[in-house]
This record gives C-alpha cells, structure tokens and sequence, in this order.
C-alpha cells in the first residue's frame, strides 16, 4: 500500500499515482495540442518528485491564500493543542492542485504528528483500510484523496473508526460469522473530494469540519510563484510573477507548472535578465498559454456555445460531445474555471456564454443574448 508519512516524506503522496486527466478517460479529442498539458490542474508524471516536495509549502506561514480555510484550522489546532486533543475529522473541497494534500501536511507539521496518505483508488480491498488504520499512532492524520471514490466496503469500516475509534471486522461467514471489535488510536481523518455532490451522506456527515478551497487571486498566485522562484533560485520580478499569475486558472500547481516552464525558455532566450513581464508573456505565447489561462476545452465549448448555439443555453451533453471530454471534467474541472472568471454562467435551461467570453474570443454579442443572462 502507497503511504508516506509526512515525518519522512519526500515523495508526492501516494497509492495510485493520481492520473493525469483520469477523469476524461479515454475519450480525449485528438485535435486537442499538447500545450493544453500545461494548463491541467492534475500533477503530471514528472511532479512526483523531490523538486516537487521542495516547493510544498510546509507551514502556515508559507500557505498563501485561502484566508478562511487557515483561519478556520487555525483555530481548531489552537484549541485542539490546548485540550491535548486530536484535530476533528476535515473535509476538504475543491477543484484540482489547489493545495488541499498541502493543508493536510501543514495540519500534522502543526500538531506534531504523522500524516499518512493514499487515496481511495488504492483502497479497493477491506484490508487495505483495515492495514492503515492499525498503522496509526495517536494523533495521527490518515489523508484520503478522491474520497468520493471509496468503495462501500471501505466506507463502511470507516463509519465506526471515525465515530467511535474501533475497527468491526468480521470473522467466518453465513451463520457462524462473528463480529469483533478493535480499538483503535484517536486520529483524525481529513478528506479531499473534487466532487463534493457524489460522497454519501453519512460519510459526510462524520466530519466535523467541512471547507472548500476557492481558486486562487493573481495577487495571491504571484507570492505563490514569487515563493517557488526563491526556492528554485530563480530570478523572477513581480510583474513577472502577476503575468504567470493571471495564466495560471486560479490554481498554484499550474501557476507552479508555468514557472518551470518560462525559467527554460529564460535560461536560454534571456539568459542575462530576470524573468519579467516581458519574458513570461514571450514565453507563454510560445507555449500558446492563452493570456486568461484558457485552454483548447474551455476555447473550443464557449466557442461551440457563440457560433452554433447563438451563446446558449446549452447542455452539458452537447458540450462533452463538442469538446470529446466527459460530463464529470466539464462540471468540475473546466466549468468552475470558468465561471469563476466570468465566462460562463449556469443556468436551470444549461449554460450561457457570457459578454466577457464572446469579447475574450473575438465574437460580437448579439442584443438577444443580453436577456439570457442573470
Ligand atoms: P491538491 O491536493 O488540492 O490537488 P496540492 O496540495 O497537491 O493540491 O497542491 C499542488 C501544489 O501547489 C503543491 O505542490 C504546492 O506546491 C502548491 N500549493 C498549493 N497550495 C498552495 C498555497 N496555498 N501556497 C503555496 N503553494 C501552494
């Protein structure tokens, strides 16, 4: 079983390398170019490593952004440490790379204890929970990525480990099947879900604290990658870092991703200077980084949206068979994005493209399409 523990780690988390675009499947548009790889806010295969690990941030300090998230936790470590208690079980929410395995890690750096993390894929027989959960030393943290994806088995061991702390197994089968009870050490178990919708409700239901993580402010972004040039000994200005910053989807694994990629082109186009605006707005048009951030899906369904469908209402089916992704990575990868910046809006009838995004494509906004929109 994949776990590491965030006293020894030095490796990505865990299990089944979380796959890069699993949610589409195999049913990627071949006419998508490979820059749009730039641009996912899945870890790719190459950010599994050391470098990886050496820009995480590992105190609270240094986790920049989510204002609410941090005060929130703040207090309940404080109060936690203070009763010599454990932290109550957490949900995290929230789009891709937006630092949710990050706050998992900082919560145990801040109450002194292990964090051992997988993710639900890598849990697919009973014993593999089973396995986990008698690892854990008190106080411990057990971190589940994809939670949503838990199989019923599994869920169902964890309904009385994180209730009352016990681990039912059963032994033998039919009639003569017993049920014995294990106690297990107090620990707290913080959850991530892209998908908060799909968990069943008596999982959710036993996690004291639920959060969601936003996406992220350019402002916000810019200190991220400002953060992450000092570590990797790169020279990068501040309207450098607001130019990376507004491409990057609101997201600071990708924020991250862009940086890597604009120190190589500066390391060899602008050897002598720092990263400046200038330079990373060369280098992203190279990469054809769209200057919002937006990539071949989100361009190709706002503009399947304008010319074929006057700019909506549109449904979701039609815009997965326009763009060959599936329903699930348009609702929670590139809608939230979206709409987030303004180009997109929800409504009971389907979605609308908005003025913001018939100007950002170059489209002219029909009078009609004004009266669609809330
Ligand atoms: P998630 O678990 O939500 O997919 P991660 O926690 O793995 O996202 O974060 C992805 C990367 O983004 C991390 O490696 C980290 O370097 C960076 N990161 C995430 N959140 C922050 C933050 N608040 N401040 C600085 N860097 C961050």
């Amino acid at each position: 079983m994949a776990i590491i523990s965030s006293k020894q780690q030095a490796q990505e988390p865990v299990g089944q390398p979380k796959q890069r675009r699993e949610l589409s499947g195999s049913r990627k548009s071949p006419k998508a170019p490979a820059t749009e790889e730039l641009l996912q806010p899945q870890p790719a295969q190459d950010e599994q490593g050391k470098q990886e690990e050496s820009i995480r941030p590992r105190a609270f300090a240094d986790y920049i952004g989510q204002k609410d998230l941090k005060d929130v936790l703040d207090i309940a470590i404080k109060a936690a440490l203070a009763r010599g208690e454990t932290l109550d079980h957490l949900l995290l929410y929230g789009p891709p790379g937006l630092g949710k395995t990050t706050m998992a890690l900082i919560l145990a750096s801040e109450m002194r204890v292990d964090c051992k993390i997988t993710s639900a894929p890598a849990l697919e027989r009973p014993r593999d929970i089973v396995g986990l959960l008698v690892s854990l030393k008190p106080g411990d943290i057990l971190f589940i990525d994809e939670i949503h994806r838990l199989s019923r088995m599994t869920e169902e061991i964890l309904y009385p480990a994180m209730e009352d702390y016990r681990l039912d197994i059963t032994i033998g089968k039919g009639s003569s099947a017993k049920t014995r009870s294990v106690p297990l050490p107090r620990f707290t178990l913080v959850g991530a879900t892209t998908r908060m919708g799909a968990l069943t409700s008596p999982l959710r239901d036993r996690f004291g604290l639920i959060q969601r993580l936003r996406f992220y402010e350019p402002d916000e972004l810019s200190q991220i990658v400002l953060r992450t040039a000092q570590i990797l000994q790169t020279p990068l200005t501040e309207d450098g870092a607001l130019e990376l910053a507004r491409r990057a989807r609101g997201t600071p694994r990708i924020a991250n991703r862009l940086l890597k990629r604009v120190r190589d082109y500066a390391q060899v186009k602008a050897p002598e200077t720092s990263i400046t605006q200038e330079v990373a707005a060369q280098a992203l048009e190279l990469f054809q980084v769209d200057p919002c951030g937006l990539d071949w899906t989100d361009r190709r369904m706002l503009s399947v949206m304008i010319e074929q469908f006057n700019g909506g209402p549109v449904g979701l089916e039609t815009m997965a068979a326009s763009t060959g992704e599936d329903t699930q990575t348009i609702e929670e990868v590139y809608e939230p994005y979206l709409m987030q910046i303004g180009y997109l809006h929800r409504t009971p009838r389907g979605r609308i493209a908005t003025p913001s995004a018939y100007k950002h494509l170059g489209f002219t906004l029909p009078n009609e399409q004004l009266s669609l929109l809330p």
